[in-house]
């Protein structure tokens, strides 16, 4: 099988050393292996989404030398396919509308009977609207997943090639249940949500690798979940450790000074930036004259 592998921006702000680093590492795993390294814009987010931030991500990664066959997959554009995977999963029974707001969910998940965990996407819903009759489907409101029926029967696994968690992962049901809840896969203001989009489009585009930061581990058994409900492969899951600031924070998209292009300004090179974030020189695709250009 190819190696396949993607690297999915947002285009809500500009590329940092962080960004930079994912990318080169999945690009250089792809011409290592001589597989396949493929761009996605993730602009579900229309309120937060702009075309010129997408424009200096896409001029930034090619500076850096990192190529990518066309066409390149923007989310904004699947809404028919995510929309698709709701309606499988509606007529599963395993999706229910929720009109709770931010406020409402801390608010019960705090009362004291009930203790707050916090999963991947904050606190784990409390199940408020879980425990209402289901009519048609209604167009103006979030749906959730509802995770003890989904999870039922599943066995939840994939294989983490990353540095801290290498092997085989097996999550068991009640954990998805009790750590996780029952995430949003539509958000009213979006018709779908990270999770359900990332899943829909890593099948799509082929994707056998999935490289990304550690700050997703965590989300990975909810796409898992996903990929067992609609029937799509899972891929192999490379969690990289996240590049951090000299106090050890982690870099923000909103670090502006970390940005690519702020060193560009300041006459850094692409060499300079692989050994920023700790990357061996690449002769195979770095040394080029067309990078530099
Ligand atoms: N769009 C996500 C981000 O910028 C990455 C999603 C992924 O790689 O699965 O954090
Ligand atoms: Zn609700």
């Amino acid at each position: 099988m190819t190696f396949r592998t993607r690297f999915a921006p947002s285009p809500t702000g500009p590329l940092h050393l962080g960004h930079a680093y994912s990318a080169l590492l999945a690009h250089d795993m792809a011409v290592r292996s001589g597989g396949v390294f493929l761009l996605r814009i993730e602009d579900i987010d229309r309120s937060r989404a702009r075309a010129q931030w997408e424009a200096q991500i896409t001029d930034d990664l090619h500076w850096l030398g990192v190529r990518w066959p066309a066409p390149v997959l923007r989310q904004s554009e699947q809404m028919a396919r995510y929309e698709a995977a709701l309606e499988t999963l509606w007529a599963c029974g395993l999706l229910y509308p929720c009109t709770c707001k931010r406020r409402d969910i801390l608010a019960a998940a705090s009362a004291p009977q009930e203790g707050v965990t916090f999963g991947p996407d904050g606190p784990v819903y409390p199940g408020t609207c879980r425990r209402r009759p289901t009519g048609p489907r209604p167009r103006d409101a979030a749906l959730r997943l509802n995770m003890a029926a989904a999870v039922a029967g599943l066995e939840i696994a994939f294989d983490e090639e990353g540095p801290a968690h290498r092997g085989r992962i097996r999550v068991p049901a009640q954990a998805l249940i009790d750590t996780v809840g029952d995430v949003v896969l539509a958000r009213r203001d979006m018709g779908t949500s990270y999770h359900l989009s990332v899943v829909v489009d890593d099948a799509a585009q082929g994707i056998t690798h999935v490289v990304r930061g550690e700050d997703l581990f965590e989300a990975t058994q909810i796409h898992v979940v996903l990929q067992r409900l609609l029937g799509l492969p899972t891929p192999a899951y490379h969690h990289h450790g996240l590049i951090r600031d000299e106090a050890g924070k982690r870099l923000a998209k909103r670090d502006d000074a970390r940005a690519i292009a702020a060193f560009r300004t300041e006459g850094a090179t692409p060499a300079d930036i692989r050994a920023m974030v700790g990357l061996a020189p690449s002769a195979d695709h770095i040394g080029s004259a067309i990078t530099r250009s």
